[in-house]
């Protein structure tokens, strides 16, 4: 066994949490290493999330919009427009090696040591590793731990994923084949996204959720809008549903479904059957126990708001505790953490983190709805601008859709944002410039935005919240 290795930073986990984490503290001067189990950087993000999911999102839009909405656009397509999904596939794929690449790329660039391992305590100040090549464990010593190890999809209870008929986020993203039918059990944003891919490339889909409304968290109004125009692109949402069972056989999987209301119960089959019902800390093999770290009810690791456990030279961030679980997040918090180990200070407005869905139309939301404005007895306004009304989305034949500003009702500082439209999660962050410095709808109505464009619908909405619009 070799003498351990000692650095000033050890960062657990290479994923948008850790390996962000990991360069700010080898830039602020700290000698870091990474250890990272999985083979390639970027965690479930690069790997199995946020990126390939939007290869197939964009990939399989381009394909729809080119076979179903072209004729009207002046476009005659002579040929025949099909998908190649091994090419589809592999196109995600590759979108995938060259971003883990650039990590590893950035490691050299800012001289972080990139050990491939799976980390576990030994005791609060020493680290194991385990190489994944099968090689000598390691030894490593740290002044300082940054925990970043994640999450994993929550089991549905009583279901069995084999990846392949009944699959997970990352079964759905390798399909060996289109599916006839697919279910989706879970109507969030990963479900959703899904449910489009695939309802573009031709498959009859399901959604089948337990609450009434899809989308967990977003404005009950946007909400509405989005399912109406999924359903309008085919989707079929089963909305107030519990699933009692689901069930490989052969080549189908057979599910069981029950009206919560009415209790009135349903058999559907599908091809292959996707459950997203939500993801859970991910510490299996971490040891916590030799470093007495703790764990709430639902396995996040406890912190304070410097993201401290009680040893305080160990800190956690991103999906593996609290917080909205996030790529953006993760990264914000991999920054402030590498700066309270240097300067004592750090930070992370968490008044102020967007959400976006990829569907198409978008749908993109940072700051309060209106359901938590009631909730806290917050006066307030709502300005609204629908895309039908603004010359870029008309142009563009793109329309569904509108912006909503909500506003304090007597200073019309900006609460919160939530639009559903072509291109809301590039627009939404505007509203979190605005949310940041605490500016007013009339600060962004008084703004010049450029014509013809998008975002002038964003300048008309935070208008609607105290004057009259000009365009609608
Ligand atoms: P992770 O990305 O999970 O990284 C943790 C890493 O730690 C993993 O690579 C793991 O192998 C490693 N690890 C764990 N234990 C050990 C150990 N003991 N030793 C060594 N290494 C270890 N978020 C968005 O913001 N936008 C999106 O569009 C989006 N889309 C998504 C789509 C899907 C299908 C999924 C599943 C997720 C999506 N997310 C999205 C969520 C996003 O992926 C996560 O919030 C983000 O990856 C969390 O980053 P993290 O660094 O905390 O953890």
């Amino acid at each position: 066994r070799f003498a351990s290795t000692k650095y000033d930073v050890v960062v657990i986990g290479g994923g948008p949490g850790g390996y962000v984490a990991a360069i700010k503290a080898a830039q602020l001067g700290f000698n870091t290493a990474c250890v990272e189990k999985r083979g390639a950087l970027g965690g479930t993000c690069l790997n199995v999330g946020c990126i390939p999911s939007k290869s197939l999102l964009n990939n399989s839009h381009l394909y729809h919009q080119i076979k179903h909405d072209s004729a009207h656009r002046g476009i005659a397509i002579n040929g025949e427009v099909s998908v190649d999904f091994p090419k589809l596939i592999e196109a995600k794929d590759k979108a995938v090696k060259t971003l883990t690449g650039g990590i590893e790329l950035l490691f050299k660039k800012n001289k972080v040591t990139y050990i491939k391992g799976e980390g576990s305590f030994v005791d609060e100040k020493n680290l194991k590793v385990k190489p994944i090549d099968g090689g000598e464990e390691q030894d490593i010593e740290a002044d300082h731990f940054i925990v970043a190890t994640g999450s994993e999809p929550t089991p549905f209870p009583g279901i069995e994923i084999d990846e392949e008929r009944i699959v997970t986020s990352t079964g759905i993203l390798s399909l060996k084949e289109i599916p006839k039918r697919l279910s989706i059990i879970g109507g969030g944003i990963i479900g959703l996204e899904m449910a489009s891919v695939y309802s573009r490339l031709g498959t009859e889909v399901t959604v089948i959720e337990f609450s009434p409304a899809i989308g967990a968290g977003m404005d009950a109004e946007v909400a509405k809008q989005s399912q109406k125009l999924l359903a309008k692109q085919g989707l079929n949402f089963k909305l107030g549903t519990k699933v009692t069972s689901g069930v490989r056989d052969g080549e189908v999987v057979k599910i069981e479904v029950e009206n919560v209301k009415s209790g009135k119960k349903e058999e559907l089959e599908a091809d292959v059957l996707l459950v997203a019902i939500g993801r859970r800390p991910y510490t299996e093999g971490l040891n916590l126990e030799a470093a007495g770290l703790e764990v709430d009810n639902r396995g996040r690791l406890i912190i304070d708001d410097q993201y401290r456990t009680k040893h305080e030279h160990i800190r956690v961030i991103g999906d593996v505790t609290f917080g909205p679980m996030l790529a953006h997040k993760a990264e914000e918090e991999g920054i402030a953490a590498a700066e309270y180990i240097k300067h004592g200070h750090g930070h992370v407005n968490y008044g102020n983190i967007p959400s976006v869905m990829y569907t198409h139309p978008e749908v993109a939301w940072v700051g309060l709805n209106e359901e938590q404005l009631k909730e806290q007895g917050i006066k307030y306004k709502v300005g609204k601008f629908p895309f039908i009304a603004n010359s870029r989305a008309k142009t563009n034949l793109d329309t569904d859709g509108f912006v909503k500003f909500i506003a304090d009702a007597e200073t019309q500082r900006v609460l919160g944002v939530h639009i559903i439209g072509p291109n809301a999660g590039e627009m939404i962050a505007e509203a979190g410039l605005a949310l940041e410095y605490g500016a007013s709808t009339e600060d962004i109505a008084r703004t010049c935005h450029a014509h013809p464009t998008l975002s002038e619908a964003f300048k008309e909405a935070a208008l609607g919240t105290f004057d009259k619009t000009i365009n609608f």
